[in-house]
């Protein structure tokens, strides 16, 4: 695997509009990701939160840690001191614990609003409905450390192209909707669009995605057995 030329691949390819690229290196090891960071890459994408301890404590600091799984509210506090964004918000709970942690470090931590726009059941994250309640929620009025910046999802995991795309464009009208929605509180400004995996990001990135999160296409497949 060459991973400064895959890195300087999907850079050629977002060179033209404003799309961030996050490189996810779950299951990687630190000297892998230090491969990505001399290719220049500053932003990295993990899934489990003592991974991702383990990496911040040993990589240089400039770097902005991303997290992307699913998030338990016991676990917060381990990532509030450092992580630059958590894509991975699909409930209020979370958000109180998040303010809560942040709250003892006065640090505002941002966060995207995961959707669930996929068919599968599996998948994590809020309806429309839910995030039209959230944002009319009084509660999200007293989290004062905790900056809602977009919102996040996941496309079903098929190669129906066009399935795929009318899930991204989902959540392009959702953010727009959003967006341009007059009361919205002063904990939730719509920034990014966090959508777009190896396998589906070129139609992402045609559906108005601001952040990629790409691993398989940076640095192979992931190998589970550890
Ligand atoms: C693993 C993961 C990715 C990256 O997937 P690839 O197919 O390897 O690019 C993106 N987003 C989330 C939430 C993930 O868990």
């Amino acid at each position: 695997m060459d991973i400064a030329k895959n890195i300087e691949q999907l850079q050629k390819e977002l060179a033209s509009g404003n799309c961030k690229l996050i490189a996810v290196s779950k299951t990687k090891p630190v000297s892998t990701l230090m491969d990505a960071y001399e290719a220049g890459i500053r932003d990295f994408g993990e899934n489990k939160v003592q991974e991702m301890v383990e990496k911040y404590e040993q990589m240089p600091k400039d770097i902005r840690w991303h997290m992307i799984g699913h998030l338990q509210r016991n676990k917060v506090k381990y990532i509030t001191p450092f992580v630059h964004l958590i894509h991975s918000v699909d409930s209020i709970r979370l958000m109180e614990e998040i303010n809560k942690q942040a709250a003892k470090h006065d640090r505002t931590v941002s966060c995207l609003l995961q959707v669930h726009i996929a068919e599968e059941e599996s998948k994590y994250g809020f309806s429309d409905e839910e995030i039209f309640q959230l944002i009319r929620d009084e509660t999200i009025q007293h989290l004062k450390y905790v900056q809602v910046v977009g919102v996040m999802g996941m496309a079903s995991f098929t190669s129906n192209e066009s399935k795929v795309r009318k899930e991204f464009e989902h959540l392009k009208l959702l953010f727009d909707a959003l967006k341009y929605n007059d009361d919205l509180p002063d904990q939730v400004r719509m920034e990014e669009i966090s959508m777009g995996m190896s396998s589906d990001y070129q139609i992402a990135i045609e559906e108005g995605s601001t952040m990629l999160r790409i691993g398989t296409s940076i640095f192979g497949e992931r190998n589970y057995q550890k």
